[in-house]
């Protein structure tokens, strides 16, 4: 039987100037899958209306001006993207969260009655904030709206090699996660069959390219660095660089992409047949 074809849109909700690949600032490559019988699905939100408006409350300080200081434009929350498409912000179910950092969280807010699936461990190590590291990236007041969280942990059928959690409560079975602990604890990336082949949104599994579509892992020194300030557990992070090497090389039907990087952001939307949307 033929895979139910889904419509993806490739969003970009961040422009984060400080940090750069390449000279071309990082982005936040987020999905929105358009399913005909779960409504819409959003993987990863971005930055959000309320950061966007007072980033220094929402993000810190340091975020804010420091080592981020993303662009202020409305235009480029996920919630203007949708309406911009046509839908309404209550059209998006579920958000597919890779992991709970900050830039990756602060959209949740504005769809307030979506179900937020998420892994056990990060969805744990948020809300503890046991760490120095924990408690500046992750932000209480992103979920201080109480959101309707589902975690798991309990993984299946394993996908292409990659421990794989299926059957997320009210989602089709073409969407999954797939643990890919080390930038945080429970860090995830998102597998999407969308009926004309897999995608994988890496997540902050890596920034460049170069550290999994290569032999021989290559990262450019900003990014670099920043993975490394950020990371919580490096050897976990490296060694599931190294499974991704391999799923590319063994597979490069497979479409993997990472959240931040403007370059790929741009080579998904151009070679995905689906619509795109770009902030109006
Ligand atoms: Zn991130």
């Amino acid at each position: 039987m033929a895979a139910t074809r889904f419509r993806v849109h490739h969003l970009d909700c961040a422009c984060i100037r400080r940090l750069t690949i390449h000279g071309r600032p990082l982005g936040c490559h987020c999905l929105l899958v358009e399913t005909p019988a779960n409504g819409l699905v959003l993987i990863d939100t971005g930055l959000g209306t309320c950061d966007l408006h007072d980033p220094v409350t929402r993000l810190g300080l340091s975020f804010s001006y420091l080592y981020a200081n993303p662009k202020r434009d409305p235009r480029m929350a996920a919630i203007h993207q949708i309406r911009a498409l046509g839908f309404a912000p209550e059209d998006v179910r579920h958000i597919v969260m890779t992991h709970l950092d900050l830039d990756h969280v602060g959209g949740l807010s504005d769809f307030p009655h979506a179900k937020v699936h998420v892994h056990t461990l990060e969805l744990d190590a948020a809300m503890t904030r046991r760490t120095f590291k924990a408690k500046h990236r992750y932000r209480p007041l992103m979920w201080a709206h109480g959101p309707d969280f589902a975690a798991y942990s309990e993984e299946g059928e394993p996908w292409f090699g990659f421990e794989a959690i299926r059957q997320l409560q009210g989602l089709p079975p073409e969407i999954l996660l797939v643990p890919l602990f080390g930038h945080t604890l429970g860090h995830c990336g998102v597998a999407v069959d969308a009926g004309d082949g897999w995608l994988l949104h890496a997540g902050d599994a890596y920034f460049d390219p170069r550290e999994i579509k290569q032999p021989e892992r290559e990262c450019a020194w900003k990014v670099g660095t920043f993975q490394a300030m950020v990371q919580t557990v490096r050897s976990e992070r490296l060694h599931n660089q190294g499974r991704l090497r391999e799923l590319h090389a063994t597979h490069p039907d497979i479409r993997i992409f990472c959240a931040h990087n403007p370059f790929e952001l741009e080579e998904a939307r151009r070679t995905s047949r689906s619509l795109q949307t770009l902030p109006a």
